[in-house]
């Protein structure tokens, strides 16, 4: 397969399909990766994915715990909401994870590369047709247009995506009218503490987000209307207002500063014969939530096994091995369930989301139906107060 973008998005496509020992490359334009802390949380659901390949260890060595959010009105702080363990009998990871993308990326190269692969670098996809069940990209080189053959090709090459463009799908969506700015601030004050804080004054919206290293804050702003016409020159003493004061941060270095734009925008298809969109490439949205990296995260480990299962014909059975799913006779798939659900415990209900691409296999029907027939009723006699409604990549979803 052609991977064609080395962000946290192709990256994690290259290292769970060479996992799976589907052969890759993996291409960026540019000639080193992001040195830009970019996506800084890093959600739970990534951390069990992760967990599934001896990686959200490091994660969490690397990275750091929120321990709380402090809410601030008036330059005081008025409350805090405990993050610790707010996601407590729901995942092993019950709390938010600050992981900074540059450094993420770094990981994600580095087991790569243990795995043998390296993302080859100054290499652009410039275009690529499927013919006769090859997708042929055209990739330039040091100035050279090259032609290579490749079963697949994962346009994980970002918001402006190249390969989403040759594909001729649409993206629609909108931009949000105001202007934010990002920076990533060496600074004293209360709320330079591994904690967020969040000013909730009529005065302009601030954030701030621990990062790694004592000292160190990212604050998220929006930019006042009527600086915001200039963007392009603006610097963090143009744009921040009354809110630093509010909180009384004393910033002492910029390490970065940007500003941006959020828009809301997906692609009309995911796919077209042998070619995918994931990440950015297919869907953006407000880095509000922290969900942009993630999802592009989520995409990849799900293609993945998907293409894993099909290149390779795997079975139900070799899917399981793998960890990608739950199977078994109805007892044992019951037992699985059953264990699933003593774990999350009081949740309440247990939603099990069905994916569509999963209902091309012949087994994975079989297995619904074996579900939908034999455990599901049994779940429901057991859990009569519990949801379930379909069957997810993993066998299960909550
Ligand atoms: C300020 C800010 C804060 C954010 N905060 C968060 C957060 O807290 N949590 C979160 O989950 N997300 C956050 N995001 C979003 C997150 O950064 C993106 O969703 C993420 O980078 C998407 O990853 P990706 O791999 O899909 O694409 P990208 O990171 O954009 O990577 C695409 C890669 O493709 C390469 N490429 C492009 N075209 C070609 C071509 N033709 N040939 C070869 N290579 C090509 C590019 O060089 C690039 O390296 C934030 C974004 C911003 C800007």
């Amino acid at each position: 397969m052609l991977i064609v973008g080395a962000g946290p998005t192709g990256l994690a496509l290259a290292l769970w399909l060479t996992k799976f020992g589907i052969r890759v490359r993996i291409i960026d334009k540019l000639g080193a990766s992001g040195t830009t802390s970019r996506a800084l949380a890093v959600q739970a659901r990534t951390l069990e994915y992760y967990q599934q390949i001896g990686l959200a260890d490091a994660v969490i060595e690397r990275g750091q715990k929120v321990a709380g959010l402090n809410l601030w009105v008036r330059s005081h702080r008025a409350a805090r909401v405990p993050l610790e363990n707010l996601g407590e009998g729901l995942t092993p990871f019950p709390f938010p994870m600050i992981f900074p993308q540059d450094e993420h990326e770094t990981l994600l190269i580095e087991r790569l590369r243990q795995h043998g692969v390296e993302v080859e670098r100054l290499v652009e996809l410039t275009g690529f047709e499927e013919r006769e069940e090859k997708i042929i990209a055209t990739l330039l080189r040091n100035g050279t247009d090259e032609t290579s053959s490749f079963a697949y090709i994962a346009g994980c090459d970002g918001a402006r995506s190249r390969v989403r463009e040759v594909l001729n799908t649409g993206f629609p969506g909108g931009t949000y009218d105001h202007l934010f700015y990002v920076a990533d601030v060496e600074a004293g004050g209360p709320p330079v503490n591994g904690e967020l804080h969040v000013d909730l004054d009529d005065a302009d919206f601030l954030a701030v987000f621990p990062m790694s290293g004592s000292g160190r804050a990212r604050l998220v702003g929006s930019v006042r209307d009527d600086v915001a016409k200039d963007h392009e020159h603006l610097r963090l003493q143009d744009v921040q207002g009354r809110a630093v004061q509010n909180l009384k941060i004393e910033i002492t270095r910029v390490n970065w500063f940007s500003t941006y734009r959020v828009h809301h925008r997906v692609a009309q298809q995911f796919r077209r014969g042998r070619a995918f969109l994931l990440g950015d490439a297919a869907h953006i949205h407000s880095p509000v939530g922290g969900q942009g990296m993630n999802t592009g995260i989520g995409d990849a480990i799900n293609l993945a096994w998907k293409l894993a299962a099909s290149i390779k014909d795997m079975s139900v059975d070799d899917a399981v091995k793998s960890g990608i799913m739950f199977a078994g006779t109805p007892d044992q798939v019951y037992s699985q369930m059953k264990r699933l659900y003593d774990h999350v415990g009081g949740f309440g209900h247990l939603l099990i989301m069905g994916q569509a691409g999963f209902l091309e296999h012949d087994e994975t029907v079989l297995g619904i139906r074996t579900f939908a027939r034999e455990v599901y009723p049994r779940i429901k006699q057991e859990f009569p107060d519990t949801a379930v409604s379909g069957v997810t990549h993993a066998g299960v979803a909550i």
